[in-house]
C-alpha cells in the first residue's frame, strides 16, 4: 500500500537536483548545506549549470569539484556552446571527465543580456544537436539534453522545437530534462508529441518550487513559460510573508507532482536554487526517504 495518495512504492520514484554555481562564501555554505541536505535521497544524479553567455566556467568547476569531493551522489555538469569555440567547448568536456564527472547537460546557452539573438562563435558549435555530437563521438559522456514543454521562445512552431529535440535525440542525448512549466498538461501534451515524433529517450519534467513569485515570475517571462491565473492568485499578498508562502508553494507543488505521478511520470529533475527544503518537502511526499529510511506503509 502506497503511503499516501500518489507516493511510491521504495525505489519507485527517481529524482535529480539542479544547482547553479554560487558566489562569495555565503553562497558556497549554503550550496554545501543543500548538497548534504539532499543527498542522502540518492538522487540519480546532482547538476551544475554554466552561466548565461558562458560566464561562470570557472565556478561550475568549482562547485562540480567540491560536490564531486564530498558527496557520492553522481554528478553532471552544464556545458553550453554560447561565446566559446569548439577547442574551448571540448576542453571544458574534459576538465569535466578528468574529475569524474561523465554526464554532461548539453545546451546551447544563451547571448547575453537576455533578448539579444544568438549567433554562433565563428570556430564554434552552432547549436545544442552540434554539441552531443560532438559529445557522442568521444564515446565517453553520457548526455542529457533541453526540451521545452511550451516550445523554446526562439523556436518557430511547437512542431519545429520538437523536430529540433529530435535531432539532439538522433545525435546522442540519452535524457531529455524540460525547462518548468506550471499545468500538468502542458507536460503531458508535449511528452505525447515528442513520443508521437519517434522520442524515445526519457523525458524527465523540470519541476521549479516556488521559493520567490516575483523572481519566478522574472525567470518565466525570459523562457516563455506561463504562469496560470490561478498561480498569480495564490500568490497574491503573500510578498511579505515567506513562511505563508512556503506552505502555499508546498502546497502547489505537491498538487502538481502528484498529478504527473498519476499520469505515469516516476522521474523529477528539481530546480532548487540552491535552496534544500521545498524540494525535500515534495519528495518526502513523493514517498523519498533518507537512505536507509523506508517509508512506513499506510
Ligand atoms: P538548441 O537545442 O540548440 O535550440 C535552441 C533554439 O534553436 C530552439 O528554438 C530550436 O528549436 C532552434 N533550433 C536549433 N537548431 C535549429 C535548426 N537547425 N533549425 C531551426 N531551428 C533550430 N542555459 C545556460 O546558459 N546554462 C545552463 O546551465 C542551462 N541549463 C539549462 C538546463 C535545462 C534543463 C534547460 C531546459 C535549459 C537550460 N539553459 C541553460 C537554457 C538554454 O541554454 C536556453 O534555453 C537556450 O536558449 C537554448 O538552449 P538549447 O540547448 O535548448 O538549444
Amino acid at each position: 500500500d502506497a503511503p499516501s495518495r500518489f507516493a511510491g512504492l521504495p525505489g519507485d520514484i527517481a529524482v535529480s537536483f539542479e544547482f547553479f554555481p554560487p558566489k562569495g562564501d555565503k553562497g558556497d555554505e549554503q550550496l554545501q548545506r543543500t548538497v548534504e541536505r539532499l543527498a542522502p535521497y540518492e538522487p540519480d544524479f546532482v547538476s551544475v549549470t554554466y552561466g548565461a553567455g558562458g560566464s561562470t566556467r570557472a565556478g561550475t568547476i568549482t562547485a562540480l569539484e567540491r560536490i564531486v569531493g564530498s558527496t557520492s551522489v553522481p554528478v553532471a555538469g552544464h556545458l553550453t556552446c554560447v561565446g566559446a569555440s569548439k577547442v574551448e567547448v571540448n576542453e571544458v568536456a574534459e576538465r569535466y571527465r578528468a574529475m569524474g564527472v561523465t554526464h554532461i547537460v548539453a545546451l546551447r546557452g544563451d547571448a547575453s543580456p537576455p533578448g539579444t539573438p544568438y549567433s554562433p562563435h565563428a570556430q564554434g558549435y552552432r547549436g545544442a544537436a552540434e554539441l552531443v555530437e560532438a559529445l557522442a563521438r568521444t564515446g565517453h559522456f553520457d548526455i542529457s539534453v533541453a526540451a521545452y514543454p511550451e516550445a523554446h521562445p526562439e523556436s518557430p512552431s511547437v512542431e519545429d522545437d520538437i523536430a529540433n529535440l529530435r535531432r539532439k535525440v538522433d545525435a546522442g542525448a540519452n535524457r531529455a530534462l524540460t525547462q518548468f512549466f506550471f499545468e500538468p498538461e502542458t507536460f503531458l501534451r508535449f511528452r505525447d508529441r515528442a513520443v508521437a515524433a519517434g522520442i524515445d529517450v526519457p523525458i524527465i519534467p523540470g519541476v521549479l518550487p516556488i521559493t520567490n513569485f516575483k523572481q519566478t515570475c522574472k525567470f518565466a517571462g525570459i523562457c516563455g513559460a506561463t504562469i496560470p491565473d490561478w498561480m498569480a492568485n495564490a500568490f497574491d499578498g503573500l510578498d511579505d510573508e515567506p513562511a505563508i508562502r512556503n506552505l502555499v508553494a508546498a502546497t502547489l507543488a505537491a498538487e502538481f507532482c502528484g498529478k504527473l505521478y498519476e499520469e505515469g511520470v516516476r522521474d523529477f529533475h528539481f530546480y532548487t536554487l540552491n535552496r534544500a527544503d521545498l524540494s525535500y518537502a515534495i519528495c518526502h511526499l513523493l514517498g523519498l526517504r533518507e537512505k536507509a529510511r523506508e517509508p512506513v506503509a499506510a
